[in-house]
């Protein structure tokens, strides 16, 4: 007989201790939504893993290898290094990025083992391109998870983006590639100012409001629902939140975890794994980043433990 698991996150202090305190992104958060995960009241159905560097093999499945390469070497130029943002840069860059990128691929793996949800307390990073970095995105963990999921065998694979900038590095990377399916709802005048082409696109007029997104959602699942795929890669950004301050929607805390409950509801339906990333989140005060996160990872540990309740009893 089997026991029921709780949720596999993610977490490493490189998320970060590994960006200067002088960099204009509010670092800070990756430590207070752990903190504020293990308050909460059902903090147990999350089961935290310290995840592994990934490897130059894993991210040159996705990435050029002369970028991957110059990256590691501490090398990029300084244009390259603007264009990612997240400066001044500090040695532990590199580390960051590996673990980031490998909690992301452990989150995936732990998602397929257990056919059910599962996290990484950072990554997301959608802006990152196959031959450069963009948007605070070095490496695009996202694609990299893709490609790892083929590995193991998943045909078709649906990356829903619904953080408020658009997922154009993801966008970029499959545009030839049919068995992926990038869907992406974002406010249309906000970075990236040169949107590529996803799948689906539903772009949003500034300062919209939650009944507004959350039709788009809808629409964005029912496409997911028609492509039908057998693992789902979330991009759960908050920064459609309105105190964010680089989002520019109008949306509530309420807003998304609606939305949140639309997505789940769908995968569930699906009956899919389901690997969840943090993406965006600026808002002033930090602490309404913090809490819209918070409920995102708790509610996918509520979906989890529910798929894992029935799984263990269809099996006793
Ligand atoms: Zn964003």
């Amino acid at each position: 007989m089997s026991v029921p698991l709780p949720m596999s996150v993610g977490y490493h202090p490189l998320y970060c201790d590994g960006l200067s305190p002088d960099a204009r992104f509010p670092r800070e958060r990756y430590p207070k939504l752990k903190a504020r995960i293990e308050k909460h009241p059902d903090s147990s159905q999350v089961a935290w893993f310290t995840p592994r560097q990934a490897t130059a093999d894993e991210i040159t499945d996705v990435h050029d290898s002369d970028y991957v390469q110059r990256f590691l070497d501490a090398n990029l130029t300084p244009k390259e290094q603007r264009q990612i943002g997240l400066r001044p840069w500090n040695p532990d860059i590199i580390p960051r990025t590996l673990h980031l990128t490998g909690g992301t691929i452990q989150a995936l793996e732990f998602a397929v083992a257990q056919h059910g949800y599962a996290g990484n307390l950072a990554g997301g990073t959608h802006h990152a391109y196959r031959e450069h970095g963009a948007g605070y995105c070095i490496f695009n963990d996202i694609a990299i998870a893709a490609i790892r999921a083929i590995e193991l065998g998943f045909e078709r694979i649906t990356v829903l983006d619904l953080d408020v900038h658009q997922g154009d590095g993801t966008a970029s990377i499959f545009t030839d590639t049919p068995n992926i399916q990038t869907i992406s709802v974002h406010c249309q005048k906000n970075y990236p100012f040169r949107k590529q082409q996803s799948d689906l696109d539903i772009p949003l007029k500034a300062e919209s409001n939650d009944t507004i997104y959350l039709e788009a959602t809808k629409q964005a699942l029912v496409a997911l629902e028609h492509f039908g795929p057998s693992l789902v890669i979330y991009q759960a950004g908050v920064d459609g939140l309105t105190s964010d301050r680089l989002g520019k929607l109008n949306l509530s805390r309420e807003g998304l975890q609606a939305r949140n409950r639309l997505v789940f509801d769908c995968i569930d339906a699906l009956k899919v794994p389901c690997l969840v990333l943090m993406g965006g989140g600026y808002a002033v005060p930090i602490e309404d980043t913090v809490e819209a996160l918070c409920d995102l990872f708790i509610e996918a540990s509520i979906r989890h433990l529910h798929r894992q309740r029935k799984e263990t009893h269809a099996t006793l």
